[in-house]
């Protein structure tokens, strides 16, 4: 996944404005597979047991808009800010491309005319880590919400997407 992503930044280091203080996809209530979570808690023990940030955006942020799990930090944190793609299959006029980025890094070529490859495909990952979260708990993917990893602890929720 890095590896992918990383290509795809350097692809787009014209337009890419995401840097250490940026903290404009760091949004609340963002929820993530239990198995990223598992890994979360047992690489940043002791960032779980620092108060979180206030809600109105992600409960991980600092003081000064930095990740304090950011080596550990999940999947959608790693692709956020890349020009994404997807099929809708439940549009109207049936399956249908679509692709977004942050307003902050639409700059340069527009993302519309770039080559599929260009881009990070939402999908394929999510599918692998949902395979890896089954084959772990034995039951449908559950999802955990990154604000209750501090104190009492993950809760499984049913999956949704970001
Ligand atoms: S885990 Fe880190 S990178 Fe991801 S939303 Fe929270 S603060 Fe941002």
């Amino acid at each position: 996944m890095d590896e992918r992503a990383g290509a795809l930044a350097v692809r787009h280091a014209g337009r890419l404005r995401c840097r250490r203080g940026c903290a404009a996809c760091c949004v609340d209530e963002l929820t993530v597979f239990a198995v990223e979570a598992l890994r979360i808690r047992a690489r940043a023990p002791d960032v779980l047991r620092e108060e979180p940030h206030p809600p109105g955006a992600c409960a991980f942020l600092d003081d000064a808009g930095a990740c304090r799990i950011h080596p550990y930090r999940p999947y959608v944190c790693r692709t956020q800010g890349l020009p994404l793609r997807w099929i809708d299959s439940d549009a109207p006029e049936g399956p249908v491309e679509r692709r977004d980025v942050c307003p902050l890094n639409d700059t340069g070529e527009p993302i519309e005319t770039l080559p599929a490859e260009a881009c990070w495909e939402l999908g394929p990952v999510e599918g692998r880590i949902a395979a890896l979260e089954a084959a772990r708990s034995g039951g449908a993917p559950a999802r955990v919400r990154l604000r209750e990893l501090f104190g009492a602890g993950a809760t499984a929720r049913p999956a949704r997407r970001r």
